[in-house]
């Protein structure tokens, strides 16, 4: 196969310098315009705490989202919650909180711990970014200490250049991501450098009843505190950028590159 390369895939690939980046409310505009946004998480609480609240805001910009969840994280039931259960339960909040964010929800259902990066899973993502065409994809960074989230970064990266292949046969014609963003997740931080912040104030309050939704984020699966970390994660995020509550993202190195004849 005659590869293109990544940073080919990804469509127009809007890029800005490390000087430009400097300059966090020039990049937020730029994702002010109404586009289709496709989540694509390992988990669902990965879905809806660190890419819910990015989501909704394009959602409220009359934009559109979907959350694509490639497994239940259904392992991570509580000692007194069977795992078949704990699925279903975590299957019917995120059927609720997207609905509560105006998404679309799209479920793989590959076990939890054992999301495969293979060809077979990188075509499934494929197929489902030529389904609904997103022009921004958000998804895990790579320095994660967890294994399905470093096999997501893998996949999603593999599908967004599978899926603007056109020579690449599938039943849906190719679609072009522009642009790709990782989010900020605490199990995900190694080297992780945000250089776009989002503000979210107008969807903040619907994202935290979202979130509410699942045992994780009340603290009743295990030590962490999720609600307590991702609320003030978008208070300390947005003071850095000058907004009420902001959520950071890190662009993928293929849109960093600028192009200009003058600085
Ligand atoms: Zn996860």
């Amino acid at each position: 196969m005659n590869r293109r390369s990544f940073a080919q895939s990804v469509g127009s690939a809007v890029a800005l310098s490390a000087f430009a980046r400097s300059s966090a409310r020039a990049q937020t505009s730029s994702l002010a315009t109404p586009r289709r946004t496709m989540a694509i998480a390992a988990h669902p609480g990965d879905g809806l705490f660190t890419m819910g609240a990015v989501l909704a805001q394009q959602i409220e910009l009359q934009g559109s989202g979907a959350l694509l969840c490639l497994s239940m994280g259904e392992k991570g039931a509580p000692k007194d919650i069977p795992v078949k259960q704990y699925g279903e339960m975590q299957r019917t909040a995120t059927q609720k909180a997207t609905h509560m964010l105006g998404a679309e929800v799209i479920f793989l259902s590959y076990p939890d711990a054992e999301i495969p990066f293979n060809e077979e899973s990188a075509l499934r993502v494929c197929d489902a970014i030529r389904e609904h065409k997103p022009d921004i994809v958000l998804t895990h960074w790579s320095g994660s200490w967890h294994k399905d989230h470093q096999n997501c970064h893998l996949l999603v990266r593999d599908a967004v250049f599978y899926a603007g292949l056109e020579t690449l046969a599938r039943s849906r014609p190719a679609h072009s991501v522009s642009k790709l963003f990782y989010v900020e997740n605490w199990e995900d931080a190694s080297n992780f450098v945000p250089d776009t912040y989002v503000d979210i104030e107008a969807v903040y309050e619907k994202w935290l009843k979202a979130c509410d939704l699942y045992p994780m984020w009340r603290g009743q699966t295990g030590f962490f505190r999720y609600s307590d970390y991702y609320s003030n994660l978008s208070v300390l995020r947005g003071c850095l950028s000058g907004f009420k509550h902001a959520a950071a993202l890190m662009s993928d190195p293929s849109q960093r590159m600028q192009r200009s004849q003058f600085l």
